[in-house]
């Protein structure tokens, strides 16, 4: 393992907290968790070599174990950060090593496949509280986690019916003390949610920017010259981790096909309207979308500049 230093903490919540996965979100729970002293000690592991060593380079832990399995030794808190679709084979791995009354959580964006992966493996006497932060930018790794991306954004807890409440309420106050709000529902309430909010805009970009990029009649130079027109907006999204988006969609199917039904109820009754020439119709419609903008804002999940896709790397609540 290698050992590397940080600041001083106080009060922390977690003796030692082990996050396997140091991507994005693996890397932004090891800042705050930094920052905010919110464990003692912070393990982390990473299945790729070039992770480890770079999140060694950062100082981003106080340990870096080769393996998930020697990683979760004695943690209090085990926090899955990794794909969704690898989420089940790391929660076989580490099984056998967790340490009784450990809390093993998880930040995956999709929750009952994530469940049902996991608890055919969960040892006795480890409470598994299921987590997803509501937070996000388009990149990924290592070097892309910052300490504020959890401040003000939620984060949704699914535990099971018979989890120990003060199990839950002790990893609640972990992320409250990262800066998230914190809701608790169940899984199949949050792949719905998520499914709408979060995963169908991201099919969404991505097939719009698809669709541009094979246009034959549109240059491939015309699209990035005249990408201000909107479109650079849905590019921000299509850049997200290829990886981590392909588990979402094939883990959370049901809630996404239903979604995207509706989704394209509501294209054609659109395409309707453009056809008949219903001004009114589109007037209202826009009307009563832009008010759920403002609402974004008044919930200061967004600010109300104008920003055209501008400002760099800012959460964006995925
Ligand atoms: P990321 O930046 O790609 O990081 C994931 C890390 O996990 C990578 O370093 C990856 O290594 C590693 N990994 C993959 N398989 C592993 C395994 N079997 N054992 C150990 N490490 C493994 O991804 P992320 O954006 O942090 O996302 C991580 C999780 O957070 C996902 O479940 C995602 O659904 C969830 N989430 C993401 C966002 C977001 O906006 N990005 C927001 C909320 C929640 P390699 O790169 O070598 O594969």
């Amino acid at each position: 393992m290698a050992e590397t230093s940080g600041p001083p903490r106080a009060a922390p919540i977690f003796e030692r907290i082990c996050l396997i996965g140091v991507g994005l979100i693996g890397s932004s729970i090891a800042h705050v968790a930094r920052h905010k002293g919110l464990a003692r000690t912070i393990v982390v592991s990473d299945a790729s070599s070039d992770v480890r060593r770079r999140v060694a380079e950062l100082g981003l832990a106080d340990k870096v174990a080769e393996t998930a399995e020697a990683a979760v030794h004695d943690a209090d808190l085990v926090i899955l950060c990794v794909p969704v679709g690898a989420i089940g084979e790391v929660a076989r791995q580490i099984a056998p090593h967790l340490r009784e009354d450990a809390i093993l959580s998880d930040v995956g964006s999709v929750k009952n496949a994530v469940i049902a992966e996991v608890v055919p493996f969960l040892p006795q006497n480890v409470h598994f509280i299921p987590a997803h932060p509501v937070a996000g930018t388009e990149e990924s790794g290592p070097d892309a986690g910052f300490a504020t991306l959890f401040r003000n954004r939620w984060c949704i807890l699914t535990p099971p019916p018979e989890a120990d409440p003060q199990a839950v309420a002790r990893l609640a106050a972990f992320w409250s003390a990262a800066g998230a709000n914190v809701e608790i529902m169940t899984p199949a309430h949050h792949d719905l949610v998520l499914a709408i909010t979060s995963h169908v805009p991201h099919l969404i970009a991505y097939n719009i920017v698809g669709t541009a990029a094979d246009l034959e009649e549109v240059t491939q130079s015309e699209v990035i010259k005249f990408s201000a027109g909107g479109f650079r907006d849905f590019t921000r999204i299509a850049a997200s981790d290829p990886t981590m988006w392909r588990d979402v969609f094939l883990n959370n199917k049901d809630a996404v096909l239903e979604m995207l039904g509706r989704f394209t109820e509501d294209l054609t009754a659109l395409q309707r309207m453009i056809r008949r020439g219903d001004g009114q119709g589109l007037f209202d419609l826009f009307t009563r979308t832009r008010a759920i903008r403002r609402g974004i804002i008044e919930q200061g999940q967004e600010t109300a500049a104008p920003d055209f896709g501008r400002r760099k790397a800012e959460p964006n609540g995925e």
